[in-house]
């Protein structure tokens, strides 16, 4: 493992991406179908697998194998998150940018790009839309530039939640930004944050300096990697890793995600709140080198294999997928989407149902209306949630595994999916979502076999219908 370093760095800065190691475990050969069977068994067993195993279940490219790899990852989702969705949707903040990153239509070096940052009036304006659609947890994202600094980040942060309307409210914020040092990751704490979000982009080392030049701050790829534990340093105990996929091999960037949440686990007594694993998409003034691309069918087998590979961490599917394989690969593991979501700086009152490519950092692949997406979770069997209930009663980091790993989260996160599901029906749904969404709960509220819980729920799902009272949560 490479020497520690210190100075801008967190205590625990070290570079374990250990390439050389991650790509001698690509060249191993196919397993046979015991030991298949054993490390599918270990995980369904909700243990983490190692990188080895991990390795193991990429080399499982045989038609049953992979078909052995999705039905396991299809029942891990069902034991661990039941049939929820967690949503929410995105919102741009502003694209000013000194980074320089070769697939990015925001790099400084794209003279085209149309920069802007929202105005106090434009955030508000933007997080009622939001707020109009039955939106309840938002991401916000920044370019890296010295005016998104910790403490506009903070005030931002506060300005969301401070914008009601009606019983609209934006009730945890997550950040999608540049690493900052431990003091920014206080300030921002501090602001009451959910996640923050910071993508390695690419693991491999070379690839890595390929698409950030060395000249700008994104070009330090270990200031990069060790941002998440100078977060966590800083009290920010959920955190969200991802790589962006097509820029290397999917099978090594796979790896080292794994290697990175164990490292955290192993670190910090906690791995990552959630993995992110968006595909490159087509943008403005970018030609995409397609050597790494991922096709649909390596996409459905990576996220099967993140699945089994870390049990707890949820599991981010945005739309920069299209929607029919959205549908199809959600079965596979995924925990948490967004919808509805519209990426161009002022897009949720702006434009018109047609992407403006110009003003986004790359295209979408699913735009549809978040009453749209909701109907098509209710009718697949899924019970779409808001919930935000563990954020704010402090089940987050460590703590959260506590109630994780036991189970016992279920006996709280289906109902809480329920109340926040019932606001949704009640206060924004179109009449055909409304009847979806109540047959929905009527059938889970059959499953339910705790008795006292399911009179509690009972009593506050009438609550929303007959009163004004929100954010029934447990
Ligand atoms: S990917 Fe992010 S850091 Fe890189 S140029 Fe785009 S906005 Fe800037």
């Amino acid at each position: 493992m490479p020497e520690q370093v210190m100075g801008k760095y967190s205590q625990r800065a070290v570079d374990f991406i250990d390439e050389a190691f991650l790509l001698s475990l690509l060249d191993a050969p196919a397993p046979d179908k015991v030991y298949l069977r054993d490390i599918i068994a270990k995980s369904l067993a909700k243990q983490p697998l190692s990188v080895e195993e991990t390795a193991t279940l990429l080399h499982a490219d045989a038609p049953e194998m992979v078909e052995a790899v999705f039905d396991a990852a299809r029942q891990l989702k069902q034991q661990v998150y039941g049939n929820r969705i967690v949503l929410f949707a995105p919102l741009y903040i502003g694209n000013l940018c000194v980074n320089d990153c070769g697939y990015c239509a925001f790099r400084r070096s794209n003279r085209d790009a149309l920069r802007r940052t929202l105005t106090s009036a434009e955030i508000a304006r933007q997080v009622t839309a939001l707020e109009n659609v039955g939106h309840k947890r938002l991401i916000l994202v920044f370019g890296e530039h010295a005016r998104y600094n910790a403490g506009y980040i903070a005030q931002t942060v506060r300005q969301v939640y401070q914008v009601k309307i009606g019983h609209g409210e934006i009730r945890r914020v997550n950040i999608n930004a540049a690493p900052l040092d431990i003091e920014g990751f206080r300030t921002v704490r501090a602001a009451g944050i959910g996640t923050y979000q910071i993508f390695q982009e690419t693991y491999h080392h070379n690839t890595y300096a390929r698409y950030h030049p060395a000249n700008t701050p994104k070009g330090d790829y270990l200031y990069r990697l060790d941002g998440l534990n100078r977060a966590m340093e800083a009290g920010c105990d959920d955190v969200g890793i991802g790589a962006l996929f097509g820029l290397y091999d999917w099978r090594f960037e796979v790896l080292s995600l794994v290697r990175h949440a164990l490292f955290l686990q192993h670190t910090f007594g906690v791995g990552p709140h959630t993995i992110s694993f968006p595909r490159l998409r087509p943008a403005q003034g970018v030609v995409l080198d397609e050597q790494y691309l991922v096709d649909d069918n390596q996409f459905k087998r990576l996220v099967a294999i993140l699945r089994l590979a870390v049990p707890y961490t949820g599991l981010i599917l945005t739309a920069r997928e299209q929607p029919r394989l959205r549908r199809e690969v959600m079965a596979f593991g995924v925990s948490q989407i967004d919808a509805g979501s519209r990426i161009e700086l002022g897009g949720y009152t702006e434009v018109a149902d047609t992407q403006a490519l110009e003003r986004e950092q790359f295209s979408l692949g699913d735009i549809r209306p978040l009453d749209v997406v909701m109907r098509e979770l209710l009718e697949d069997g899924y019970v779409p949630s808001f919930c935000t209930s563990c954020y704010r009663l402090g089940r987050t980091g460590e703590h959260f595994m506590e109630f994780a790993v036991p189970g016992f989260i279920k006996r709280y996160c289906t109902p809480n999916a329920l109340t926040t599901l019932m606001e949704y029906l009640v206060d924004y749904a179109s009449p055909e979502t409304r009847r979806a969404g109540m047959q929905r709960i009527k059938a889970e509220l059959t499953r339910l076999d705790d008795d006292a819980l399911k009179r509690q729920l009972f009593d506050r799902l009438e609550n929303i219908q007959t009163t004004n009272r929100r954010d029934l949560y447990f």
